[in-house]
């Protein structure tokens, strides 16, 4: 869809640019929030939990796409996490949404939650966030997850088999062992309902499974046997293809990779990377910032994206001091510049879909235009 200009004039540099048109659709999908309870904390694996999560009968539907992502805040713990809705939303029961969450060793929140018996805590949850889920077309699905990137896809699948989707899909699941597979018997019973014309097939991948273990399926890195057994033997094809990726980093940057290589367009690839504090904070071009404030409206912690002025800045160009802004003296249209501190930061990346006019990025290569005006 081609993106309507507009001239913008700017207080600060006092000239006028083209800005383009805010995307009214992103600006009304702004997210509820929702105080819950935490209803039932079920073990997938030895370290995987099933967290669901029931707001009070009166609380306002949070509606998310199945692909879309929550951020959840509970106690003793000051910020919140971004959790994958795990479940399609027709498939839940009202006021109820479920996740995935995996125990990462030193972890504050799913440390928190492997540590105890967590049903009635009062949790806070926010959603929906995030662009990942179903394309509307019929090409074949090829999805990739490793450990509890298994949520978003789960919903996916869940989703497109409901629909009873004219296409093909087969689901990669990357894990270490078989103590680490889950959700097994749900994916038979997703084959069982597929669309009877069309092929649904779950291809669990061990990469650290014992040698002389009775697993006989494949071994080896997940995107390695996609690339080798799949790709390469014209199982699937780039030509008829969709792919959707959800979990680490790097398992998602091979896959990508070996996508590309083989001919497949940037535009059929979907993916939902768990990033977390090892990853850098997108950055604010805050030339490209017309003060809209819809960026400050989805932050999902108070003093990740903050109004501020004064800054003070090194040789090298880093911010060592700013002052902040009090909302409750200068209205939004008063405060300088936005500053995005790397300390408060989720990685939730809610304020780079958020902003219509593309002021804040993850392109991390990029030199942050961080500041509109130094003092
Ligand atoms: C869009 C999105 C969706 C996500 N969905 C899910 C989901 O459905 N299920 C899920 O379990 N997680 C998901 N995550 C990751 C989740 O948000 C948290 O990062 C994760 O649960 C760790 O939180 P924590 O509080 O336990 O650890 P923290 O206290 O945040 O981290 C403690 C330390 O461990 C490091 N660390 C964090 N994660 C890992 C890791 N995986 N391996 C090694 N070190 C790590 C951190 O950088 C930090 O140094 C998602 C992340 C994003 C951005
Ligand atoms: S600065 Fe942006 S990416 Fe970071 S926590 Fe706030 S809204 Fe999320
Ligand atoms: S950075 Fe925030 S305030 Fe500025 S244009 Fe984008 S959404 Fe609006």
């Amino acid at each position: 869809m081609a993106t309507a200009q507009k001239n913008f004039h700017d207080p600060f540099d006092n000239h006028f640019r083209t800005l383009p048109e805010p995307n009214r659709d992103i600006q009304t999908k702004r997210v509820t929030v929702n105080q819950g309870v935490i209803s039932s904390v079920e073990n997938l694996t030895y370290d995987t939990y099933k967290v669901v999560i029931r707001c009070n009968e009166d609380a306002k539907q949070i509606v998310f796409e199945a692909g879309q992502y929550a951020t959840i805040t509970v106690p003793g713990c000051r910020k919140p996490r971004s959790y994958s809705f795990a479940r399609a939303s027709e498939n839940e029961n009202k006021n109820e949404y479920s996740f995935f969450i995996r125990l990462v060793h030193g972890g504050k929140l799913s440390s928190w939650i492997a540590g105890g018996n967590r049903e009635g805590e009062h949790v806070k949850i926010s959603g929906p966030l995030g662009k990942f889920g179903l394309d509307p077309s019929n090409k074949t699905m090829v999805c990739i997850a490793g450990g509890s990137g298994m949520s978003a896809i789960n919903a996916i699948v869940e989703h497109a088999c409901n629909e009873q989707a004219e296409r093909d899909c087969y689901f990669f699941y990357g894990a270490r062992t078989q103590a680490d597979l889950y959700l097994q018997e749900e994916m038979q019973e997703i084959e069982r309902k597929w669309n009877k014309n069309n092929t649904f097939k779950f291809i669990p991948v061990l990469s650290e499974e014992a040698e002389d273990s009775d697993w006989d399926g494949p071994r080896g890195f997940v995107t390695d046997h996609f690339k080798n057994e799949y790709l390469s033997k014209g199982v699937v094809s780039v030509n008829d293809m969709k792919a959707f990726f959800c979990g680490p980093p790097v398992m998602i940057d091979l896959g990508v990779e070996a996508l590309q290589a083989a001919g497949l367009a940037d535009s059929d690839i979907y993916f939902d990377k768990f990033e977390d504090a090892r990853s850098p904070a997108p950055v604010i071009d805050n030339t490209k910032c017309v003060l809209c404030d819809e960026c400050l409206m989805v932050k999902p912690t108070p003093n990740c994206l903050v109004e501020a002025t004064n800054f003070k800045v090194n040789g090298g160009g880093n911010v060592t001091s700013f002052e902040r802004v009090q909302p409750a003296k200068t209205s939004g249209l008063y405060y300088n510049s936005l500053f995005i501190d790397e300390n408060e930061c989720i990685r939730c990346f809610a304020c780079v879909e958020a902003c219509p006019h593309d002021a804040i990025s993850v392109d991390y290569d990029k030199v942050p235009k961080t500041l509109r005006k130094y003092s």
